[in-house]
């Protein structure tokens, strides 16, 4: 490892302990008991070199936002480099035809936004007998921009969230609004809870909506005390990294 290597891996290494120690502190706040919270280090941005040091430093669960992404990620480290033990999530919109090429590599897709998407993906699994987890993303503040399902969309017909044989639908994940505004976000977050648990009544008994994936670098820790189970998290863990070297 030369000079420049081992910088950088002090300074990932401090962003990561930085980051886990707020989201002790935050899992401490919150009022309902529940376990630690899963650190999803995205790397959509990343360098190749400050991926290897979050590996070395014992992260294994990475998201990535393009399919495309997902799958050179996936053979470079885990077939490549042998990295079996990382997985790989997929956090951004996933197109029908784009299925196939991400089925096998993903640990868990964050983003279904539709109930046709949902079927695509349950056809394919079972076809090609390959479980895969996912997660139902909601547009909770309603913006226009906004992926995913209408809150309502689930609550009249939660006969669709439905897990089976090769699928299962683990949980929800949203997107707070870009925003100053901290009740807002607070807002959201609590409102993905309690779909999520409104939710959680009218569905089979199969299906059990553990997961709620929801904050990023700036509002991360909002979201462990209203409940997060998994925080996507990027710019914060390579904060003053350097893009330059190579
Ligand atoms: C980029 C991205 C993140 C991480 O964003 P940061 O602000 O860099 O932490 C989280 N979730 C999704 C869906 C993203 O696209």
């Amino acid at each position: 490892m030369n000079q420049q290597q081992a910088k950088l891996l002090e300074l990932i290494g401090e962003n990561l302990q930085t980051v886990k120690q707020k989201m002790r502190e935050a899992s401490a706040r919150r009022s309902v008991q529940a376990e630690q919270p899963k650190l999803l280090a995205v790397t959509k941005y990343a360098k190749p070199e400050w991926i290897e040091a979050l590996y070395k430093l014992g992260q294994r669960d990475f998201g990535e936002n393009r399919p495309q992404q997902l799958s050179s990620r996936f053979e470079q480290y885990t077939q490549n480099q042998n990295w079996s033990d990382a997985n790989w999530h997929l956090i951004g919109q996933l197109q029908r035809n784009k299925v196939k090429s991400v089925l096998g590599k993903i640990s868990c897709i964050h983003s279904i936004d539709s109930f046709r998407l949902l079927q695509r993906i349950e056809h394919l699994a079972a076809e090609l007998k390959t479980p895969v987890r996912l997660l139902l993303q909601v547009n909770i503040s309603g913006e226009e921009s906004k992926q995913g399902f209408r809150a309502e969309e689930l609550l009249l017909e939660p006969s669709r969230v439905c897990s089976s044989e090769y699928l299962s639908i683990c949980g929800l994940m949203t997107m707070a609004p870009r925003s100053e505004d901290i009740e807002l976000i607070r807002g959201t977050f609590r409102g993905l809870r309690e779909l999520r648990d409104q939710l959680q009544q009218c569905v089979s008994e199969e299906t059990v909506l553990n997961e709620l994936s929801m904050g990023m670098s700036g509002d991360y820790e909002i979201a462990i005390e209203q409940g997060a189970t998994i925080v996507r998290i990027g710019s914060r863990l390579f904060r003053n990294c350097p893009t330059d070297s190579a």
